[in-house]
């Protein structure tokens, strides 16, 4: 999907929702899905993982895993449902290792299309573009700053590597990259 398509559907799923605020209430949006969500003893290497039958589905997260990156997780969980899963059939089981940014490992996560597609989603979710947007303009936020950065992840609840991140990529929309 798109970049662009990805960015009207996580508006709408937060407007369906009634979830488009910040910071973005994931859980509830997980909810009102019919998604479940368990914090559990995943072990080091798993982040979480999601069940899906029929219409709905269980997210379950890493329980050790600090607060933001729960947040992070159960929204690249949320993208999955969204995108991925077949809505009949078999139970589909997606389960999410620790983010490498090993380019040889083809099957971890940010490498394959899907998981591509999941982080985006997922981080269009947490920060929508709308609402970054409004809350850089608010704040007269300027983005060299690492400290106004700082800020704005706080207020969304994401961490500043995952607020840097967006900002980079919604300038690159702005100026048409
Ligand atoms: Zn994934």
């Amino acid at each position: 999907m798109a970049r662009h398509n990805l960015e009207e559907r996580a508006e709408k799923t937060l407007r369906d929702t009634e979830s488009y605020r910040v910071p973005v209430p994931i859980h509830l949006v997980a909810q009102r899905l019919n998604l479940t969500l368990e914090a559990t003893a995943l072990g080091e290497k798993v982040s979480g993982m999601l069940v899906v039958q029929g219409n709905q589905g269980a997210i379950g997260y890493n329980s050790a895993h600090p607060r933001v990156r729960q947040r992070f997780t159960i929204s690249h969980e949320i993208a999955h449902y969204l995108l991925h899963a077949r809505r009949s059939g078999k139970a589909q089981l997606f389960i999410d290792k620790q983010v490498t940014f090993r380019r040889d490992e083809s099957s971890s996560a940010g490498v394959n299309s899907e998981e591509i597609e999941a982080n985006q989603l997922g981080a269009a979710l947490l920060m929508p573009r709308g609402l970054v947007q409004q809350g850089v303009q608010r704040q007269d936020l300027d983005l060299d700053d690492s400290e106004a950065i700082d800020l704005l992840a706080k207020a969304f609840q994401v961490s500043t590597a995952a607020m840097s991140n967006r900002l980079q990529n919604l300038k690159m929309l702005a100026y048409g990259n």
